[in-house]
C-alpha cells in the first residue's frame, strides 16, 4: 500500500498543506489544502474519499476539486463520512450559497454520492478494508484503520484524550500509526480546548500501547513542529516516532 502525504499541517503556510493522504493513487483520506497538489489527471483517477470530519482544513479542496473536475468525471466520486458529517457538508458548503450542490449537479448524474458510515463498522473500498475507529474532538469525527489484507495503518483523525482507540490498536496491529499531536506540552489547555494532543498528552494515552507500531506525528501546528517533535523524542524515547513530512510517500509492504 501506498499513502502519499499531500498535506499533514494544523495550518497553511508555503510548503504546508493541512490533511491530505492520498492512497493507491486512487482513494483519498481527507480533502484539505493537500489537494490542490494533484494534477488533472490524478484528481480524475479518485474514486472514494473518506473523510474524518467536517472541519475546513480536512475538506477544503472537497468543493474546489469537483468544480475543477466536474465536466471530465467519467463516473461519481463515492464520499464516506459519519451521518452527521455528510449532514454539515449538505447544510454548509453544498448550499449554493458557498457552493453548488455537488450532490444533485449535473441532474442526470449527480458528481458525487454521499454514504453514511458509523464507528466500528468496516468498509470494504478498492479490495481494502477500513474500519471507522473512534475519535474525540469537538464535532463528530472518526479515525480509520486502513488494511490491504497484508498491511496496514491507522489514522487517528483530529482527536484528543481518546481512551477507546488504544484496545482497537493492540487488537488490529497496524505497521503505522499516524497520530494528531497539534500543540505543544506549553499550549496543553489549548489542546484539551480544541480536542488535540500535546507530547505529553500523548506519552500518558501511549501507556495504553501494548504493540510496537511506527508512530508519525501529523497536524502539528505551523511554527512549533520542531518544539513538538523534540518534546515527543524526550517523552518516548522507547517508541520510533517522526514527524510525518509534506511529500513523503510511505510504502508499507
Ligand atoms: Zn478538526
Ligand atoms: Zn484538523
Amino acid at each position: 500500500m501506498k499513502i502519499e502525504i499531500l498535506g499533514c499541517s494544523g495550518g497553511i503556510g508555503q510548503g504546508l498543506k493541512t490533511t491530505t493522504f492520498l492512497i493507491d493513487d486512487s482513494l483519498l483520506l481527507d480533502a484539505g489544502t493537500g489537494v490542490e497538489l494533484m494534477t488533472m489527471e490524478q484528481m480524475l483517477n479518485i474514486r472514494d474519499i473518506v473523510i474524518t470530519h467536517a472541519h475546513l482544513d480536512h475538506i477544503i479542496g472537497l468543493p474546489l476539486m469537483l468544480a475543477t473536475i466536474f465536466d471530465h468525471n467519467p463516473t461519481p466520486i463515492n464520499i464516506y463520512a459519519l451521518p452527521e458529517v455528510i449532514s454539515a457538508l449538505k447544510q454548509h458548503i453544498f448550499n449554493w450559497v458557498i457552493w453548488p450542490d455537488y450532490t444533485v449537479l449535473p441532474e442526470e448524474r449527480p458528481i458525487i454520492k454521499m454514504h453514511s458510515v458509523n464507528v466500528s463498522e468496516t468498509l470494504l473500498i478498492q479490495q481494502k478494508k477500513i474500519e471507522v475507529i473512534p475519535a474525540q474532538h469537538p464535532t463528530p469525527t472518526t479515525g480509520y484503520l486502513v488494511s490491504d489484507g497484508q498491511n496496514s495503518f491507522a489514522f487517528t483523525g483530529d482527536s484528543g484524550i481518546n481512551d477507546s482507540l488504544w484496545p482497537i490498536l493492540n487488537d488490529r496491529n497496524p505497521d503505522l500509526l499516524i497520530i494528531d499531536v497539534s500543540f505543544t506540552n506549553e499550549s496543553e489547555e489549548l489542546a484539551r480546548l480544541s480536542g488535540h494532543l500535546t507530547p505529553s498528552l500523548l506519552s500518558q494515552q501511549i501507556l495504553q500501547l501494548q504493540i510496537d507500531p511506527r508512530i508519525a506525528i501529523t497536524h502539528l501546528k505551523p511554527g512549533v513542529e520542531g518544539i513538538i517533535m523534540q518534546q515527543c523524542q524526550q517523552l518516548l524515547p522507547q517508541h520510533q516516532i517522526d514527524r510525518l513530512n509534506h511529500g513523503e510517500v510511505i510504502s508499507l509492504i
